[in-house]
């Protein structure tokens, strides 16, 4: 199976030559693999992270392998962190033209009755309040360079319930009319709003989950057609061709790539 375009034998498209691009959660898991994928085509990538050993990992390894990478520290849920690595950022790679609102925590699947207002609050405020915040810091600068395109990273917890619990379904199910109402308000400004929503993905956040037999939804995933985890990249793959010219007609789509976990 050939799911990687990072393949050498695969010479790289180069669709984002000449833009910055801002992920968030870029130290980890899908953020990491679209960081290293948008390089890999040539955008200069600002590496936005919580965990600033995980930004010079990302920013060590998409400079390793040839391509252009600056971090910045931020907390996308607190308005000032935000405002100050968006200022930074502009300051030193110029405007943003390409936004992957990547970044997210999970609430370990507890109901209403076990989530306190401090979990409740947390959740919202990565899952969902900070794809606001990112999105307003960075839009002004995105509009005034002619445009560009957000993708926001939802879930199949934005569609049923059991990917999560409470506060982050609920949290997913914001981020799907946030991507809809973003993408009616700004078209006519040249950016395109997009959003995808993985399955079950093998990274940092799902290390602990993906093998515990005890929880329902290993047992579900098993059940799906591609009766597997994806990578990564699988779903760096779908972002990069969302947030390219190849996507131009699409607009406030919510891609699913979810191995075909919620087809039936
Ligand atoms: P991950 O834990 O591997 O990476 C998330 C990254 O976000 C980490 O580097 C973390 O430090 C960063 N982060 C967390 N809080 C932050 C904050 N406040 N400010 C800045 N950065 C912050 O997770 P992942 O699995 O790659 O998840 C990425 C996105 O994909 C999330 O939105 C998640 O909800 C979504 N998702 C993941 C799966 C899956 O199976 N892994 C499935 C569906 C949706």
């Amino acid at each position: 199976m050939s799911t990687t375009a990072t393949d050498p034998s695969n010479p790289p498209r180069q669709r984002f030559v000449g833009k910055t691009a801002v992920v968030t959660g870029a130290g980890s898991g899908i953020g990491r693999a679209s960081a290293n994928r948008f390089a890999h085509e040539g955008a200069h990538v600002a590496v936005w992270d919580v965990n600033r050993r995980s930004i010079d990992d990302t920013v060590a390894e998409i400079r390793a392998a040839g391509g252009r990478a600056d971090g910045f520290h931020v907390d996308i849920a607190n308005m000032k962190s935000v405002e100050a690595a968006a200022k930074a950022t502009i300051a030193a790679l110029g405007p943003v033209r390409v936004i992957l609102n990547n970044a997210g925590i999970l609430d370990d699947y507890a109901n209403a009755l076990d989530t306190d207002e401090a979990l409740w609050d947390r959740i919202m405020g990565v899952n969902l309040k900070g794809m606001w915040l990112v999105s307003r810091a960075l839009l002004p600068s995105m509009i005034e360079a002619g445009g560009g395109a957000i993708v926001n990273i939802a879930s199949i917890a934005a569609f049923i319930a059991g990917g999560g619990g409470v506060a982050y379904t609920t949290a997913k199910h914001g981020v799907v009319g946030f991507t809809r109402q973003m993408a009616l308000d700004f078209a006519h400004h040249g950016v395109r709003v997009n959003a995808v929503a993985p399955g079950a993905v093998e990274t940092g956040m799902t290390a602990k989950i993906l093998n515990d037999e005890t929880l329902p939804v290993v047992h579900a995933l098993r059940q799906a057609p591609a009766g597997r985890h994806a990578q990564p990249v699988e779903l760096a793959n779908v972002v990069l061709f969302l947030a390219s010219e190849e996507a131009s007609f699409v607009y406030g789509a919510v891609y699913l790539a979810d191995g075909g976990w919620t087809i039936k």
